[in-house]
């Protein structure tokens, strides 16, 4: 475990970095250089679409536009044993609950006007044993056991961002460990922050909505809160957020395009308003509060260099 406090990167390995990625974990790593922390990488590996030959290539494409790493790779594959230490602490508290539900159970069932549209509306929060036994078996054709929830106190949380300002979630009875027994995003990725003392998190803001879940379990659990920093997706030219399909958008097709490794530094760097084309320089000029805060609309099929 790495001494002191961190920020860190943790992709998912299901397929190779974009161009859009590579600029979160580029800001990521300027934040924490910046702020005199450790930076960690993490393999966010559980999801089954995850392969060992993504893991390689996004290791070697962050490293290639200069991003470094302190200590080993985390691999999420290796900590079942933590997660699975922190779901016996919280149901020894009473904290958690099966639950039976399909989602189109979920998505038909009745919901009480104060929360929100996809809020878990709590159908197997107070069953009696009996109704248990009923759920499990309804579950065991489908080849499948019960989730486990957090019972929590419904309340809304508003957690402060450094770029996005305030935001309010409503926390609702989350998933802590899905039927099929993977252990879910917001649990492993509160458990490993922890775990790697982590004190800054920097990601794409498509993930804003799920930080007041993982600031409640944080308390919780009785963890440190890190600071938190959104940052806006990349979008192709529709004002989509930016996917493979759009075109050259990885190291490797930009390279076959003719991009030179520093040419796609600049490109990065020019995107959030600073002209360099390499990591030394622009970690010196980099300041997150004057970030542009627009999304960067990214067009893999127009003029190029
Ligand atoms: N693994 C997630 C992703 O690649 C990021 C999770 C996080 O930063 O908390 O989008």
């Amino acid at each position: 475990m790495v001494a002191h406090a961190t920020g860190r990167y943790a992709p998912s390995p299901s397929g190779d970095l974009h161009i859009g990625n590579l600029r979160t974990a580029l800001i990521a790593w300027a934040c924490a250089r910046k702020a005199g922390l450790g930076f960690v990488m993490r393999m966010e590996n559980l999801d089954d679409r995850a392969r060992p030959e993504y893991v390689e290539t996004q290791l070697r494409d962050l490293a290639e536009i200069g991003i470094d790493w302190d200590g080993d790779v985390l691999f999420q594959s290796e900590r079942t044993s933590a997660y699975a230490a922190v779901v016996r602490h919280l149901l020894e508290q009473d904290l958690l609950y099966e639950c039976y539900c399909t989602r189109a159970d979920i998505r038909d069932a009745p919901r009480a006007p104060h929360k929100p549209p996809g809020a878990y509306p709590g159908t197997c929060r107070d069953l009696t044993p009996e109704e248990r036994e009923a759920g499990r078996a309804k579950l065991a054709p489908m080849n499948r056991g019960p989730a486990l929830r957090l019972r929590t106190t419904g309340e809304a949380l508003t957690v402060t961002d450094r770029v996005c300002g305030s935001f309010t979630g409503y926390i609702d009875d989350f998933v802590i460990r899905r039927g099929d027994g993977a252990y879910a995003y917001n649990l492993v990725a509160v458990v490993d922050d922890e775990h790697q003392q982590v004190r800054q998190v920097v990601r794409a803001d498509d993930l804003l909505e799920s930080t007041p879940r993982q600031v409640y379990l944080q308390r919780l659990l009785g963890y440190e809160m890190p600071e938190y920093i959104h940052v806006p997706l990349v979008l192709n030219p529709r004002g989509q957020r930016l996917a493979k399909r759009d075109g050259a958008v990885t190291l490797r097709e930009l390279h076959a395009s003719g991009w030179s490794t520093k040419q796609i530094f600049s490109l990065i760097s020019s995107s959030l308003g600073i002209e360099s084309d390499n990591v030394v320089d622009f970690v010196e000029r980099f300041e997150v509060d004057q970030m542009q805060r627009e999304p960067w609309f990214f067009d893999p099929s127009g003029p190029r260099i």
